[in-house]
């Protein structure tokens, strides 16, 4: 297959030397970046087969979403936004009941709405029940991400989920096991440890120990999400998991929004990577913008990148939201124009989220040997003119409707609006029968405050 020349576009490379280059080409050769820069220079020193005329188009590299629930999506927006028990009396139940079909179906929905969005890259949050059908919907779609499967071993309810620590820790070595024997370059597992409170510490050395055995990275959820005086277990603390020794550079955690001094020394100093998923965080009533040191992390050097979480937290997985969100409530809280320039939450979307997940090598930016990884936004649209600062357009005024195509290891997944390899009606279709059926079985149904005739 010969290369392929995306032409004349703008291109904002988010490379070291943040270079925006206008009229400008990339090339791509199988699944990399052989070339960009201005287009005279690239088209004199490159052979080409394929030209797409990427004048009018505006090129980014993908997002990167570093802590998304996939199966969530087949019951998106069902619990009442005013539910305190939305976890025991909701969630419980739906994956308590959740069948592969369900989860192969709301992977596609999750992983659709992420290309259509322009996330390329994306962490599952360690809830997967059927992993393999989830594996299979990324397959299908062609996006690049990393599964875990449902690991703790602290709570006995429900009955289906229940682990033991040696069962919890077999199950993740099984399913890195499997993902590896498909022997698909953009599928990784991880071992991904559901929360702190959920997880004894021999689970949590026990999957530290195997993400190092196999070179991998450690996902751990929903660390420092309630307030230190109202965790039940004090020991849940940054400073107890440095004592075990699971705190280290290959080690995500989300949340962290109940933060002090010597959390942040702690972060900063093992290296660990924060995912901050502003909107869920926000719907569950967390207090990020009371509470919330985020930019003090970035200022301190600490990775944090971005997450949507899930299908009842944010109820989408649409980057573009979260940046812009990202950008206005820190500065409102800190009442500081200078917190979080739109460049930075740029970078948090990229190179941050890069960084997360251990392909800043490989993916975040637009640069000669890393993966084709793309978005292309269409500029015949209203919120593109004019176009006097990149970076501020993309974070405060674009929506994901100005987004035409988007490639993924060199393979174009979204074209002129269109999913190159899936029948999306026929997802929408199935998804919308499913969440009835699986509603059924779990014993919940949507409170609607205003009647449905
Ligand atoms: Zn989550």
């Amino acid at each position: 297959m010969g290369n392929t020349l995306i032409d004349g576009a703008l291109i904002v490379t988010m490379d070291p030397d943040r270079r925006v280059i206008q009229n400008g080409a990339v090339v791509i050769g199988g699944e990399q970046i052989l070339a960009v820069g201005k287009s005279d220079r690239v088209k004199s020193d490159f052979t080409y087969t394929d030209r797409m005329d990427a004048t009018d188009k505006v090129v980014l590299p993908g997002f990167i979403d570093t802590h998304v629930h996939l199966s969530e999506h087949i019951c998106r927006s069902l619990i009442p936004d005013d539910a305190e028990d939305w976890m025991p009396n909701w969630l419980m139940p739906i994956y308590a009941n959740l069948s592969a079909e369900d989860e192969y179906y709301a992977s596609l929905l999750a992983c659709i709405e992420m290309v259509r969005s322009g996330t390329t890259t994306f962490c599952e949050a360690g809830t997967c029940i059927h992993p393999a059908a989830a594996a299979k919907a990324m397959q299908q779609v062609g996006i690049r991400g990393i599964l875990g499967r449902w690991t703790w071993d602290l709570r006995p309810e429900p009955i289906s989920l229940k682990q033991s620590t040696d069962a919890a820790l077999e199950n993740n070595a099984k399913l890195i096991d499997y993902i590896a024997r498909l022997n698909h370059n953009r599928i990784r597992c991880w071992p991904l440890v559901l929360g702190m409170d959920t997880a004894s510490d021999e689970l949590l050395i026990g999957a530290k120990q195997l993400a190092d055995s196999q070179g991998l990275g450690l996902g751990f959820m929903h660390a420092s999400n309630i307030p230190s005086m109202e965790t039940v277990d004090t020991m849940r603390s940054l400073r107890h998991f440095a004592d075990l020794g699971v705190l280290d550079r290959n080690v995500k955690i989300t949340h962290m929004v109940y933060t002090d001094d010597e959390d942040l020394d702690l972060l900063q100093r093992y290296e660990v990577k924060v995912a901050h998923c502003p909107t869920a965080a926000m719907k569950h009533c967390k207090g990020i913008s009371k509470f919330g040191r985020f930019p003090e992390m970035k200022s301190a050097g600490i990775s944090v990148s971005l997450g949507a979480d899930s299908a009842n937290g944010s109820d989408h997985v649409n980057m573009l939201r979260i940046i812009h969100l990202v950008a206005q409530i820190f500065k409102d809280s800190h009442r500081d124009y200078r917190v979080f320039p739109a460049e930075t939450v740029l970078e948090m979307a990229t190179l941050d989220g890069a960084e997360a997940l251990l392909m800043k090598d490989s993916i975040g930016s637009i640069e000669v040997g890393k993966n084709a990884d793309l978005i292309i936004f269409d500029r015949h649209h209203p919120e593109w003119h004019p176009l006097l600062n990149v970076a501020g357009s993309l974070v405060y005024a674009v929506t994901d409707r100005s987004i035409d195509s988007v490639f993924i290891a060199g393979e174009k997944v979204l074209d002129q609006g269109r999913m190159v390899k899936i029948d999306e009606q026929e997802v929408y279709e199935n998804v919308d029968r499913l969440s009835l059926k699986l509603m059924d079985r779990a014993g919940v149904r949507p409170v609607l405050k205003w009647p449905l005739s």
